[in-house]
């Protein structure tokens, strides 16, 4: 049952990941929001986008 691989990069999955740009939220409700707006905006709205995981990790 030891986890030898560093599961940093698989850890995505806990996360909630919009379909449409592949961003990924800690909120489910984020995620929701981005999914819609990129739906209908075939952008990204950088208010939401800035919470995206993959940007919060950019200082
Ligand atoms: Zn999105």
């Amino acid at each position: 049952m030891n986890q030898l691989h560093d599961n940093n990069n698989e850890s995505n999955k806990k996360f909630y990941q919009c379909p449409e740009c592949g961003l990924h939220y800690k909120d489910k409700d984020q995620a929701e929001k981005c999914e819609a707006w990129c739906k209908e905006h075939k952008s990204c709205n950088v208010e939401i986008t800035s919470s995206a995981i993959e940007n919060k990790k950019i200082k």
